[in-house]
């Protein structure tokens, strides 16, 4: 672990799954950013409670092909 990279929100919306220049899929970037906002935000308690900005990042994981 360590690294952390900026996931950029890319609405225009790729059905591909090609992985980014940082090495993950779109859906693990998500994931990841899931992961990063859980740990910075004090509204967020990782894997119980999950403010709407998480609860955002989450649901859009979700729907997120492979
Ligand atoms: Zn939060």
């Amino acid at each position: 672990m360590g690294e952390r990279s900026e996931w950029r929100d890319t609405s225009s919306g790729s059905p591909r799954t090609t992985a980014s220049t940082t090495g993950f899929t779109p859906k693990q970037a998500k994931f990841r950013a899931f992961l990063d906002h859980s740990q910075g935000c004090p509204d967020c308690d990782y894997g119980n409670r999950r403010c709407d900005v998480a609860q955002g990042i989450w649901e859009a994981w979700r729907a997120m092909p492979q």
